[in-house]
């Protein structure tokens, strides 16, 4: 069939694991992961059929279960990250809707932090309480809060660190102890760290979930996520869960997504980079009432930050003094930057949460997770440095 070049613990680091981890040649010895792009697969007899569906010859059958390039991906990610087991999905929200039904049934309980992406809070707040899981939030940065909402019921716990779009920074390994002495599933949305700048189940979490869309793929081609845990949970609870709902990611974006983890340090890197100095530069500017960047010891949790995790961010927000007008100003003046909702892409792009992502949680909810109208979220991309700076100057100049 095909030649397996992988085989398991090796010493590699991080760029050399994301080059060459989870290849799978086929006969013709391609050089590039090949990409599989089909439904279902034949078997040479009625025999062989049977040992396939029995488990006894662990092929593949047909690929909601599974398929060559998605175990790719996974088996590359799952290097990196230094999980035993990953299931691929087709979006970031599959891949959060999973880690949570996997973990919980009616009558559970979920404590989940409220800085959450929006469609994790919906899951939270409203999807699991129709089904009879129900679920508090907290101040995520607060671990008096965390404990005090624990409940005998309580099963998971599911937090974001650095969170949408205000990059506050939640204490994983405080969580994650707590998580363990109550007997809860904790489940961390790595997405704004990325796979290389902080690992949660190093710090004790028990399931790490990432939208691939974002810096995975990297250049805003395909939607795609992963669930990342131990091989039992994923083998007992989550596999079935993929196999008979269908939640799974198509072979094509697990191509481009593999490929896309080949250059994830070059690009994150050249994007923290950036965001830095972006960083540094609005930080002395006068009409920027706040800015937040978790590379700066400014940042008001800096301690947790060279805690847990390796570098700053490719995101940076930052307050506009004047509000709503003067962020508008400031977004509209921008020629190079985008505007746009996404990020981790290769095109820089700017996001006013307050009448986007966060517009239907409603003001009482923004007040309460500090975003003003002023903010502004910037995800930096590969452009030169310089260019984005000027841009940045010149929409400042028009504010
Ligand atoms: C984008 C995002 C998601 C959802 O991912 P999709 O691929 O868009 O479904 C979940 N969590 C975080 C933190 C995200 O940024």
């Amino acid at each position: 069939m095909t030649e397996n070049t992988k085989t398991g613990k090796r010493n590699w680091r991080p760029a050399t694991t994301l080059v060459h981890e989870g290849g799978m040649r086929s006969p013709f010895g391609e050089t590039s992961e090949a990409l599989y792009l089909t439904q279902g697969f034949v078997y040479d007899s009625a025999e062989a059929a049977e040992a396939r569906f029995n488990g006894d010859d662990p092929g593949y059958v047909y690929s909601r279960y599974a398929n060559p390039t998605v175990s790719m991906f996974e088996d590359r990610i799952k290097a990196l990250e230094g999980a035993e087991a990953a299931r691929a999905t087709a979006s970031g929200m599959a891949a959060v809707n999973l880690a949570l039904m996997a973990s919980v049934k009616a009558g559970n309980h979920v404590v989940a932090s409220k800085a959450l992406f929006g469609s994790c809070r919906y899951i939270c707040e409203t999807l699991l309480p129709r089904f009879g899981v129900e679920s508090t939030l907290v101040d995520g940065t607060d671990i008096d809060q965390w404990k005090k909402a624990v409940r005998p019921n309580t099963r998971a716990m599911f937090l974001e660190s650095p969170t949408n779009p205000t990059l506050e920074i939640i204490d994983i390994a405080a969580v994650a102890d707590l998580a363990k002495t109550v007997g809860a599933r904790l489940i961390v949305d790595n997405v704004f760290a990325t796979p290389l700048y902080q690992s949660p189940l190093e710090l004790g979490a028990d399931v790490v979930v990432y939208s691939a869309t974002k810096h995975i793929d990297g250049q805003g081609r395909c939607l795609g996520g992963v669930v990342l845990s131990d091989e039992e949970w994923i083998t007992e609870e989550v596999m079935p869960f993929v196999k008979h709902t269908g939640p799974h990611m198509s072979p094509f974006s697990a191509w481009v997504l593999l490929k896309g983890l080949e250059t994830l340090p070059l690009r994150v890197a050249q994007q923290t980079n950036s965001a830095g100095q972006i960083a540094d530069f609005l930080a002395g500017q006068s009409k920027v009432s706040r800015l937040i960047y978790p590379g700066r010891d400014d940042h008001p949790q800096a301690d947790i930050v060279k805690r847990q995790m390796r570098a700053g961010s490719t995101m940076v927000a930052f307050e506009i003094d004047g509000g709503k007008e003067a962020a508008f100003r400031f977004t509209n003046a921008l020629d190079l930057i985008r505007i746009s909702n996404n990020l981790g892409d290769a095109k820089s792009l700017i996001t006013h949460p307050a009448t986007t992502t966060h517009q239907s949680i409603g003001e009482e909810a923004r007040e309460e997770l500090d975003i003003s109208d002023g903010i502004l979220r910037l995800s930096v991309g590969l452009e030169d440095t310089l260019d984005l700076l000027e841009d940045v100057e010149k929409a400042l100049a028009a504010v």
